[in-house]
């Protein structure tokens, strides 16, 4: 029978008696774990735990301090298969998805580990005479990051090399849908031999979430997920004094120009349309064909839909997996009939999927509807599933017209041979991410992974440079020795 998943806190794990939810498989429905859904108490254990381990932590070091994410690097490259198949029983993408979001991970650490470098502050000598101007870069204290469920392992990793390297203590807070990866990934911080409390593991639902945003002692929440959830983190977060960055959802176009390389722009609006089941923050769900790139691309994206192989993630031949959960699914179908029911054609039906060897599967196909009128509501709706619907615009501005009408900005991108249309869309563009003959165009751990608009709320995002300064925070020091600067001088 599958066990309840412990914490980890303290540097011990711990199974609390916390209500518990099932975790499913989600192309099987084999019950795989039962996870406890924590509240104040148990987050309260964890952010203690990570208050007394700061105060050693922050004075470790950045030198020392990065030599457990040295060890963490090599740990999960060691463990790779194991995390990737972990991935796909519980959130359903392909193994080779999997082994991606991994790799993006692990990357997150490569680039914490560049720490003693990038932490550095600046000065000034002699900002008037015998005075000297510092900026020293120092850690908040007790970080909180909560994740979603569509990448258990690459999200958090987006946070917590950085939050450690830089001298903070965390509570990690996995997606209850996906909470297995992270168990694996905690097991492998524990052997780095990182001191106890640094990091810490809570497992739970929103109740977790609140008790962390209302908690006196959690000073940051970096926080990825829907936008109403984004949103609710983001004020309940402030309200508390918190800093907080709330990364939200998104609804991305794709704009084909007429003169963009059909083959190769075919198979890449294909992969980020219907990669992960369409369950990417950085999914293609809007394609907007300028003139006749329309008909250049119709029969090609269809006979590309119509022939990605679904299937269980975990065999070789699969190209796309299921979605998270039997609701996902179902909800996903009603946009795609409302949207019929006010005027789209479906040009490939992904409906009532149902795969002979996992008749209890949570599959849908790839879905093209086209004719979607720009008003429709599946133009502002994230459907986050295998879902692209066909919008058409006579022109490049018409067409950046439609994208920046859009609530969310997460992503948009352009695929031309035009180098004046490709910067006049960089230009324009209202995204924080954008492609350019690129389909999911989510920046290295060196760079922010963007967001504006509805996707985004906060001013600095995850990873690289912004990472380093939302954990930190800046001080300035003014320096006089009057008595050597005499004598010196
Ligand atoms: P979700 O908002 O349902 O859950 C995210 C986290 O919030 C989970 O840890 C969950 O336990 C918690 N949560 C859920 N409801 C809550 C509530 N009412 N109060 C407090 N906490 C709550 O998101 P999801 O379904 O797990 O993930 C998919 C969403 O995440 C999509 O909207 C997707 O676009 C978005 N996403 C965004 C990015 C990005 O970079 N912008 C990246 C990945 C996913």
């Amino acid at each position: 029978m599958a066990g309840t998943l412990p914490n980890f806190i303290g540097g011990r794990w711990e199974t609390p008696a916390a209500e518990t939810a099932e975790v499913h498989d989600p192309a099987t429905q084999a019950l795989l774990a039962r996870v406890p859904l924590c509240g104040p108490a148990e987050v309260d254990a964890a952010v203690r735990a990570a208050a007394s381990a700061f105060g050693d932590w922050r004075r470790t070091p950045a030198t020392e301090r990065v030599q457990f994410l040295f060890r963490l690097k090599v740990l999960l490259e060691a463990h790779r298969d194991d995390i990737a198949r972990t991935i796909t029983r519980e959130c359903g993408k392909t193994l080779a998805e999997s082994h991606g979001e991994l790799q993006r991970a692990i990357e997150n650490v490569e680039v914490a580990c560049g720490i003693p470098t990038l932490m550095q502050g600046r000065n000034l000598e002699d900002i008037a005479r015998g005075i000297d101007e510092h900026l020293i870069r120092q850690p908040l204290g007790v970080v909180g990051i909560i994740a979603p469920f569509n990448f258990p392992a690459m999200i958090p990793f987006w946070f917590l090399p950085y939050a450690i390297a830089t001298g903070n203590s965390v509570v990690v807070k996995p997606s209850e849908r996906v909470p297995a990866t992270m168990q694996k990934l905690m097991a492998l911080v524990q052997e780095t031999g990182l001191p106890d409390g640094v990091v810490n593991l809570v497992n739970g639902g929103a109740a977790a979430v609140d008790a962390l945003l209302d908690h006196p002692d959690v000073r940051a929440v970096s926080f990825v997920g829907s936008t109403p959830v984004a949103r609710h983190v983001y004020s309940r977060g402030t309200a508390a004094g918190k800093r907080v960055q709330a990364q939200g959802g998104a609804k991305n176009p794709v704009v084909i120009m007429p003169d963009a390389d059909p083959e190769l722009t075919t198979a890449i609006v294909a992969d980020s349309a219907f990669g992960c089941a369409g369950q990417r923050c950085l999914a293609a769900s809007l394609l907007i064909t300028v003139g006749s790139a329309r008909e250049r691309f119709l029969d090609a994206l269809g006979e590309a839909a119509a022939t990605r192989r679904v299937g269980y993630g975990l065999e070789d031949d699969t190209q796309m997996g299921p979605v998270i959960t039997p609701a996902s699914r179902v909800r996903i179908e009603g946009h795609i009939e409302r949207a019929v029911a006010s005027g789209a054609r479906v040009l490939v039906d992904g409906r009532g999927q149902r795969l002979a060897d996992y008749p209890h599967g949570n599959f849908i196909g790839p879905t093209l509807l086209d004719g979607v009128r720009p008003d429709d509501p599946l133009v502002g709706t994230e459907v986050f599933g295998p879902v692209l619907g066909l919008l058409h615009a006579d022109s490049l501005e018409t067409a950046i017209g439609l994208v920046n009408r859009g609530a969310y900005g997460n992503m948009a991108c352009l695929f031309t041979e035009s180098g004046a249309a490709a910067r006049r869309f960089r230009h324009e563009v209202e995204a924080g991410n954008v492609g350019i003959n690129i389909g999911v165009a989510a920046p290295m751990a060196f760079f922010p992974f963007s967001g504006w608009k509805e996707s985004f709320f906060g001013d600095l995002h995850a990873q690289g440079s912004h990472a380093l300064e939302f954990y930190t925070q800046t001080k300035v020091v003014v320096e006089r020795w009057p008595r050597e600067w005499s004598r010196t001088f």
